[in-house]
């Protein structure tokens, strides 16, 4: 698939933090055609204005190819005629963020409060995929800003081919993951990951997956897969293998077993540091949590979420 075709065709991860969305851009990036653009969402909050760095190690004002893509946005026209600045874009999408926005933008039914807002963050996001596919020459890009919500803006950018993965992933080890302060390196620096208290962590898995159980309603079933973090991790070539055959996409990542695949380095901006990691890299399911996760703690997050739970096939007990 050649970026020249006008069609851009865009896939939306959506999902809780540390469900290894950033992992499976990395892979995916890897298929010729295809290219991971990380949190796209993110781009101008943490890329732009705090200046954290792209999976190439350059921040995005700096990076060959976020810098064309900045450069592009900002010199095209918004919706009313003018040049759209940093700062307006990302005061459109906290504006859609807010708790009633959401949902209604959500459910495809925008009031007139938040229709600027809309407006300016959809014709943004459609400048940020075209100009993304452009800069890399591929015609398939992996969006993992991970919220319902990003993924029903996009659903609406005119000519887009737009498909969508739920990657879930069991909330007890989402909880576990957020409370280690997890160290990571890029370049010289040394820095560490975010972290979240139970509470918080639990909540932000619920209002994902409610968020996501209402998008679903709006996405066609042949544009929509479902999959879990622990299948993903038993068996991830196999599983990128229903995903590309969904978008149509005849090329494989390149897997030197069943399990092991081969990473160059990528743009993908925002997200797990695991955009860093380069070679021939393992994939392995994280399950610390059922040995160290306190009892209690899981009890509570079994309890918070247990119709969900078990829709999704997790049983409650670990
Ligand atoms: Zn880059």
């Amino acid at each position: 698939m050649a970026a020249s075709t006008s069609q851009v065709t865009v896939l939306s991860v959506v999902g809780a933090g540390r469900s290894g969305t950033t992992v499976l851009a990395s892979i995916l990036g890897e298929v010729p055609g295809c290219a991971g653009a990380g949190e796209i969402r993110w781009l101008w909050e943490r890329g732009v204005l705090d200046g954290r760095p792209c999976g190439c190690g350059e921040k995005p004002a700096t990076c060959p190819v976020w810098s064309q893509v900045i450069e592009r946005c900002l010199s095209t026209p918004g919706p009313d005629g003018a040049l759209p600045t940093v700062e307006a874009i990302v005061a459109a999408q906290n504006r859609l963020d807010r708790t009633r926005s959401r949902w209604r933008v959500l459910r495809g039914e925008a009031s007139d409060e938040d229709v600027a807002a809309l407006r300016l963050t959809r014709h943004v996001t459609g400048e940020v995929v075209r100009g993304f596919a452009e800069a890399t020459g591929a015609g398939v890009v992996i969006d993992t800003s991970k919220r319902p919500l990003d993924a029903a803006v996009m659903a609406d950018v005119p000519g887009i081919d737009h498909y969508v993965l739920h990657m879930l992933r069991d909330p007890r080890a989402v909880a576990y993951s957020w409370r280690r302060a997890k160290p990571f390196s890029v370049g010289a620096e040394t820095r560490t990951m975010g972290t979240r208290k139970l509470p918080a962590a639990v909540r932000r898995w619920l209002a994902n997956a409610l968020g996501t159980e209402v998008l679903h309603r709006r996405v066609p079933s042949d544009h929509w897969q479902r999959l879990r973090y622990e299948d993903f991790c038993a068996q991830p070539a196999a599983s990128m293998d229903g995903l590309l055959t969904m978008l149509g996409v005849p090329g494989r990542p390149p897997f030197e077993d069943a399990g092991t695949v081969q990473l160059q380095p990528n743009h993908i901006v925002a997200g797990n540091p695991s955009r860093f990691t380069v070679g021939s890299v393992r994939i392995r399911v994280d399950e610390e949590w059922k040995s160290a996760m306190s009892r209690r703690d899981q009890l509570v997050v079994v309890a918070s979420t247990w119709p969900l739970l078990r829709r999704y096939g997790y049983p409650w007990r670990a």
